[in-house]
């Protein structure tokens, strides 16, 4: 069953199941469609609901396009030089980041006691690209792009860091995704702490997004006081695209994980509908309700959809994973029957991506510490449990990262 796609062929697939329109505005602005816009929705709400869940406190905020050339220039004066990158017309330019607006919200707030300081913003950015474009994956327009900031005093710095983590961690195992984190040096002009969300890709490593702690020259740039420290963290579409890429291939079909179930109401006068409507919003469930075609079937077949469920005299349940339909009498056994094949595959999923992780992880990792190792090596990725070094015995809760620094990767 399993297949291994290139990324043409996915974004092909996704043409066909109406995900995004074909062509776009272009190359690296691609146009999604209602159902591309939702399974984007349901991704954020995801990452939301994990917020929540460990009971981050957060302002949420969504930024104009447009923002002060001059605010731009000064932010990252002596840092680099990132004006190739961006569009300008007059004295703005078009929004290449969201973290200065955010930055700006968090320093009208910082000496407000009690104030929560933290901001979670989703927003399409732009940055002009050359090369090879892939809708989600590598655009020019961005989109989502998801980013949390916070100000956080010195003291508080690494608890802030491990509750993190922890975040992300849970959020790109409920996309079934499993993550590593590599801490390395790639920005020091900007970030005095840089722990990325590695990903496997093929025979490839990749990243998904990071946790930065940005360094003093931008906290000197944007006058921010020496007691504070801006935590700057997130990912983009491509996480998205990745989770897809990584499903399709276990499923060997187009398989979005964050799509919603189609349904397909057959009788007019029922309430039916209303109770499913009532027990997907109670257990939720993300659905549309999609008009009875004629081809029906076939349209979510390459959907890449979880579950159709068709309403008539019964609940006929068409899942992913499952040969054949189901017919059930009643609502909750059906309910029950689509979580928990959720679950399963859910798992599935998360060990696919797991196993294969690891694989690679064996023939780039050295089990040594930093004290053992005379070359220069990429960074370090943490371990969940400690071990010794092969070399001293010392104790280690990391593995050298054996890839030659100057390979840099995305
Ligand atoms: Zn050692």
């Amino acid at each position: 069953m399993e297949y291994s796609f290139n990324k043409h062929e996915l974004i092909l697939n996704l043409e066909k199941s109406e995900f995004l329109y074909k062509d776009g505005y272009g190359p690296g602005v691609p146009i999604f469609t209602h159902k591309g816009i939702k399974v984007i929705d349901n991704f954020i709400e995801l990452f939301e609901r994990e917020l929540k869940e460990k009971k981050i406190k957060y302002s949420k905020l969504v930024h104009k396009h447009m923002i002060s050339l001059d605010d731009f220039r000064k932010a990252y004066n002596k840092i680099n030089n990132y004006e190739n990158e961006v569009i300008r017309t007059g004295n703005t330019c078009v929004m290449s980041d969201a973290l200065l607006q955010n930055v700006f919200y968090l320093k009208k707030i910082a000496f407000v006691e009690n104030y929560v300081k933290t901001v979670f913003s989703v927003n399409s950015i732009y940055r002009e690209k050359t090369g090879k474009l892939i809708p989600l994956y590598r655009d020019k327009n961005i989109f989502p792009v998801v980013q949390i900031d916070h100000l956080v005093h010195k003291s508080k710095l690494n608890k802030t860091i491990v509750l993190l983590k922890d975040l992300y961690l849970n959020f790109y195992k409920k996309l079934g995704i499993e993550i590593k984190f590599l801490k390395a040096s790639e920005v020091p002009e900007y970030a005095s702490f840089e722990l990325y969300f590695l990903a496997q890709e093929k025979s490839k490593f990749t990243k998904l997004g990071m946790i930065y702690v940005l360094y003093s020259q931008f906290r000197q740039n944007l006058k921010l006081s020496d007691e504070y420290y801006l935590i700057n963290s997130g990912f983009s579409g491509k996480s998205l695209f990745y989770s897809i890429e990584s499903a399709s291939n276990y499923m060997g079909e187009l398989f979005i994980p964050t799509s919603s179930v189609h349904i397909i109401n057959k009788i007019a006068k029922s309430d039916k509908l209303n109770k499913v409507i009532k027990i997907f919003n109670e257990e939720k469930i993300s659905f549309y309700i999609d008009e009875y075609e004629k081809n029906t079937y076939k349209k979510w077949k390459k959907s890449g959809d979880f579950a159709l469920l068709v309403l008539h005299e019964k609940y006929t349940l068409h899942i992913k994973t499952m040969n054949m339909p189901v017919t059930f009498n009643n609502i909750n056994t059906m309910i029950k029957c689509l979580i928990d094949n959720f679950y399963k595959v859910s798992t599935e999923l998360l060990n696919y991506s797991r196993s294969n992780i690891q694989q690679n992880l064996e023939t780039s990792t050295l089990q040594l510490c930093e004290n053992c190792i005379t070359y220069s090596y990429y960074g370090l990725i943490e371990t969940e449990n400690t071990m010794t070094c092969l070399n001293c015995g010392k104790v280690i809760n990391y593995l050298i990262f054996n890839i030659d620094p100057k390979d840099r990767f995305y």
